[in-house]
């Protein structure tokens, strides 16, 4: 079964870059990709698998039960392109490769189901939207379909600097990040009468110096910096009450992100409390770092170097990057996962609006994803 696999893919090479073609000559942002959830559901349905649409808002669900019992297996592609100004003008471009995302795991969606498998268990087809606004899996999950599931694959495409051609590595660590949101409540006072009020901004100058004498795991890589300050108004003899400020958060875990995130909130909070000032810490656009499991990893590089030779796997990928991948493995505490990183020789680089890539990648990325599924369900 694995050489009539790896065979289909070569056979339908030229099917498979028309599927590319398309989606890509349809980027639309996260939540609208009304175009691109048709294509997909109608594809989907012509394979005979069972289809969802709407979930999560534009996402789509196909499912093929093997009608034995046996393990659920997702195989999970985000949706979105992203919004880019170009000479004034604004254009949606797939500058992430979230077409690529999709072509591969709709050609292992045809793939599976030409050649009659899963011979056990069942496979879901998650097609998630909005990736980039870093609300899609949590709408997923919201919507109650991804329960059953017991293992989940993703795949994304990587810079040429970090995987060339010719290589895929079994995991992409993605770290944690976060953003914190800061608002200082003081008191105004007249410039001459300091004493009556509660500077905000110095309070705020007091939070920053405590944010950077955070100290942590130095074996981790983790960071928080001040990206945002805002205080004061048009009137620069008044003591301003008020003031905002926004701090970037990353880690490689996810408990050094939970240390990083309750020192910095407790020590804000005292400090407002210490100067007579109001401070309220709020989370925003957080994404946990990736939790991969060791049985997922070890058949993706037992595929990976069954199709591409030793030389082929490549370690694994770690980056500071954020990817909404991980919050379906940090919700679904049993859910088995990795995300591949598909080396593509892709330059300039993800999110420039003149990405470009090897499209041979997407041949060997179905066929990697396609053994995987074969390995785990035969
Ligand atoms: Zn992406």
């Amino acid at each position: 079964m694995k050489n009539a696999l790896l065979s289909y893919f070569e056979l339908e090479r030229e099917n498979i870059i028309e599927t590319f073609n398309y989606l890509h000559s349809v980027p639309e942002i996260g939540f609208q990709e009304y175009k691109t959830s048709e294509y997909l559901a109608e594809r989907l349905t012509s394979m005979g698998y069972s289809v969802k649409t709407k979930i999560g808002g534009t996402g789509v669900i196909g499912i093929l039960d093997s009608g034995k019992p046996g393990p659920c297996i997702g195989l999970r592609s985000d949706m979105d392109a992203l919004p880019h100004e170009i000479d004034g003008e604004l254009s949606y471009i797939h500058s992430c490769g979230h077409d690529a995302n999709m072509t591969i795991v709709l050609s292992v969606a045809e793939a599976l189901s030409r050649l009659k498998l899963p011979q056990k268990g069942q496979l879901r087809i998650i097609f998630q939207p909005a990736e980039e606004t870093l609300l899609g899996a949590k709408a997923m999950l919201e919507s109650k379909e991804m329960e059953g599931l017991d293992y989940l694959i993703g795949t994304h495409l990587r810079p040429r600097e970090e995987l060339p051609y010719g290589k895929i590595s079994p995991s992409i660590r993605h770290g944690a990040s976060g953003i914190m949101e800061v608002s200082v409540t003081g008191s105004e006072a007249h410039g001459a009468r300091p004493h009556q009020g509660v500077n905000s901004i110095d309070v705020c100058a007091l939070i920053i110096a405590a944010a950077n004498s955070i100290r942590l795991d130095p074996q981790v890589p983790h960071s928080l910096k001040v990206t945002k300050i805002r205080g004061g108004g048009s009137a620069l003899n008044v003591i301003p009450g008020k003031a905002e400020m926004a701090f970037d958060m990353r880690a490689q875990t996810n408990s050094v992100m939970k240390q990083l995130k309750e020192l910095f909130k407790n020590s804000a909070e005292k400090i407002g409390e210490s100067c007579g000032a109001n401070v309220v810490c709020h989370l925003k656009g957080e994404v946990p770092a990736a939790t991969d499991s060791d049985e997922v990893v070890k058949i993706a590089k037992d595929c990976i170097t069954y199709v591409l030779g030793e030389k082929g796997l490549s370690d694994y990928v770690v980056t500071s990057g954020g990817e909404d991948f991980h919050n379906y493995s940090y919700e679904m505490k049993n859910l088995k996962t990795t995300i591949l990183g598909i080396g593509a020789d892709l330059i300039p680089g993800l999110h420039k609006p003149d990405m470009k890539f090897n499209l041979q990648a997407l041949i060997e990325g179905s066929k990697v994803m396609a053994l995987m599924v074969n390995e785990i369900l035969k």
